[in-house]
């Protein structure tokens, strides 16, 4: 059983990076998406270990002490990391391990993972961004504002992935993703 390779989707919030990542998950069961740990509140219907683990800021901060995470950030004001050990079983164990984090914590992964393939998720417009935020319902009028300011920047940073993807039509865009993943997963190869 070949390792597994590590994914990082990365994108400003309301890309689209969600959405995309379902579609590649539902087609392929090699792919497995890491559960991240965050000290943001739950929103409504979301489930601890589902979405994310839901931490308070002292568990967090204990977890960073202790080497726990692969990666960790400060987002939009809450902290968010990936758990390495889970990564790294899912590696050894045969399976792809996708990320979905923020720009901040793709740059350290691909210090640490070389070997990682990168991809950032491009809103077709900032107005567009905007939209779907609002569309999405799942943030208050100063949060999707504080989103908003915080793209500009993280837009920036497209240029430092292997792969860029531009979210504008959904399902050419889903194509995309699905194709560079087929590309580059070692497992998908072995088993043709
Ligand atoms: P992210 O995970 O990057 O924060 P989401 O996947 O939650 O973004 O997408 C944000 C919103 O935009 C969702 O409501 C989603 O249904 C919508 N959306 C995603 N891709 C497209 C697209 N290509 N065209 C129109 N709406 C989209
Ligand atoms: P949301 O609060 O909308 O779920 O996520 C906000 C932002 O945090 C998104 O840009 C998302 O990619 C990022 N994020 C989610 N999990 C992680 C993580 O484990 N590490 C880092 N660095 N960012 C994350």
């Amino acid at each position: 059983m070949p390792r597994g390779r590590l994914f990082v989707v990365a994108g400003p919030s309301g890309a689209g990076k969600g959405t995309l990542i379902e579609e590649l998950l539902r087609r392929h069961p090699t792919a497995w998406l890491s559960v991240s740990a965050t000290t943001r509140a739950p929103r409504s219907g979301e489930t601890h270990g589902v979405q994310y683990y839901f931490l308070d800021r002292a568990t967090f901060r204990d977890k960073v002490r202790n080497g726990d995470f692969l990666e960790w950030a400060e987002v939009h004001g809450n902290l968010y990391g990936t758990p390495r050990q889970s990564v790294v079983e899912h590696l050894e164990g045969g399976r792809d391990v996708i990320l979905e984090i923020d720009v901040q914590g793709a740059r350290q992964v691909r210090e640490k993972m070389p070997d990682s393939v990168g991809i950032f998720v491009m809103p077709p417009s900032l107005e567009e961004l905007e939209r779907r935020l609002r569309g999405r319902g799942t943030e208050s009028d100063s949060e999707i504002a504080r989103r908003l300011r915080n793209a500009r920047e993280e837009s920036k940073a497209a240029e430092e992935y292997r792969y860029v993807v531009v979210n504008d039509d959904l399902r050419r865009a889903r194509e995309e993703l699905c194709a560079i993943y087929v590309n580059e997963s070692p497992l998908v190869k072995a088993d043709r």
